[in-house]
């Protein structure tokens, strides 16, 4: 049964001095913590971890007895659309998704307008995220001024005006001598370069993978190894750039093909990778079933793609999973397979998708599962959350591994309806969030009124 209910009766915030999460089975692989355990916060920060039973008398207690406790989730690679996209979904709005889906920190990608390409523009979409975001946020860079994929920013300001990172996410960089650049800029102030890999002259026009399925529907493709031949670029511009073998500051969004785990397997020490939880459970088959909802940038592989990132990600090859998260309006989603926009939605079905698919199935270890959406993603930023630890933050969720829920869109607090699990019974329903030691989500409901994150 889904509990959601967004209709009346909500609860106000929760801000305790002390809040004790009781009975729960704690799984966090940063702090190799995984067992029966209560879990003591005091001011915003984990203030003890005890055995069941023994935490001290709190202010409010959650029960978590019979769920699993884990670090508030972390997902790097998230479309907020403000500024300029307002009409797809707000800070305000994704974050509420965000805290829903079980997240406590997200990284708002740099497709925006203005997009986060000058220092300026940074500090107004930093006002904007003090002012609204319900969840730390954090931004990142745009690589190109005005994300037109020619003028290089300056990252260095960037950084300074509060960047966590740069990408050229959807405005790729073209040549090999931007990509060089971008790696050696990077790596001389210690920043991550965030690459979208698409070769714009395979993949141009096409809608969905070459594949039986757009065979079958007669749907324009885009060609299978767009994503590794643009990996393969920039392993030409990092060996270029850097003559000992040394890892280069790239993390790479959205990977989705055998053929760049491939890669990957055998460039070592090479750059991290993320997946998303469509590409681990769907294959270019669903774009014949959902339609447009399952019409995503890079689309939907096959079988063979799918089981060569699980592979990738139980050994490390693929070092976390995010979500993606596109809002678009229903209207946009709903002009037809060739004129909607890319992108669905993730932050409210990521974590029982993978919880489903991964979890719950046993295709990983619980833990492992966790740490690839917490601690994983929070480390390639350098981003102190993602783990509970005493004295740490805190940012906890609990989850029910064993209850199933039914996806429903418009109890979505997103914005955006574009999902291809509309109705699909998924486990792993969040059940309470707290983020910087306050309740946001409690019994599967959100709160009234916006945490304080301030620190
Ligand atoms: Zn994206």
């Amino acid at each position: 049964m889904n509990q959601r209910a967004q209709h009346g009766g909500l609860p106000a915030m929760t801000s305790p001095h002390t809040l004790a999460l009781t009975g729960g089975r704690v799984l966090c692989d940063a702090t190799s913590l995984w067992g029966q355990a209560d879990i003591f916060v005091s001011d915003g920060h984990i203030a003890g971890i005890y055995p069941t039973g023994d935490a001290p008398d709190a202010e409010v207690v959650l029960d978590a007895a019979g769920r699993l406790v884990a670090p508030g989730l972390v997902d790097v690679h998230v479309h907020l659309r403000q500024p300029g996209g307002e009409h797809k979904e707000t800070i305000a709005s994704g974050t509420r998704a965000a805290l829903m889906g079980g997240f406590t920190t997200v990284l708002a990608m740099p497709n925006t307008t203005p997009a986060p390409d000058t220092p300026e523009h940074v500090r107004a979409i930093r006002d904007l995220i003090d002012a609204s975001a319900w969840c730390h946020t954090h931004i990142i860079g745009a690589a190109t001024l005005n994300n037109d994929c020619e003028t290089l920013t300056d990252f260095a300001a960037l950084k300074s005006a509060g960047c966590v990172a740069i990408s050229d996410d959807a405005f790729m960089l073209r040549t090999r001598e931007q990509r060089r650049e971008a790696l050696l800029r990077c790596a001389e102030l210690g920043l991550v370069f965030i690459a979208h890999l698409e070769d714009p002259a395979l993949s141009a026009g096409g809608l969905m993978h070459e594949s039986d399925a757009s065979r079958r529907m007669g749907v324009p493709s885009q060609h299978p190894e767009t994503e590794v031949r643009c990996l393969e670029a920039w392993r030409e511009a990092w060996r270029e750039a850097w003559d000992e073998p040394t890892a280069p500051p790239l993390h790479l969004a959205h990977v989705s093909t055998a053929a760049t785990c491939e890669l990957l397997r055998f460039w070592r020490p090479g750059p991290t990778a993320e997946t998303a939880p469509h590409y681990l459970t769907l294959t270019a088959e669903a774009v014949a079933e959902y339609g447009a909802d399952a019409k995503m940038n890079p689309p939907l592989k096959t079988d063979a793609d799918r089981e060569a990132l699980l592979t990738g990600l139980r050994d490390g090859i693929i070092t976390c999973i995010a979500t993606d998260h596109a809002p678009h309006t229903p209207a946009e989603k709903s002009a037809g397979l060739a004129d909607a926009p890319f992108g669905i939605v993730g932050l409210e079905t990521a974590l029982g998708v993978v919880w489903t698919h991964l979890g719950h199935s046993g295709a990983m270890v619980d833990r492992r599962v966790i740490s690839s959406m917490s601690a994983r993603p929070a480390a390639l930023f350098d981003l102190n959350v993602g783990r509970l630890a005493v004295g740490g933050p805190a940012d906890i969720l609990v989850f029910d591994p064993d209850e199933s829920w039914t996806v429903d869109p418009d109890r979505f607090q997103s914005m955006g309806r574009n999902t291809p699990w509309s109705g699909a019974e998924l486990y792993g329903r969040v059940e309470h969030v707290v983020v910087a030691g306050q309740v946001a989500v409690r019994d599967g409901i959100l709160t009234t009124d916006r945490p304080s994150l301030s620190p």
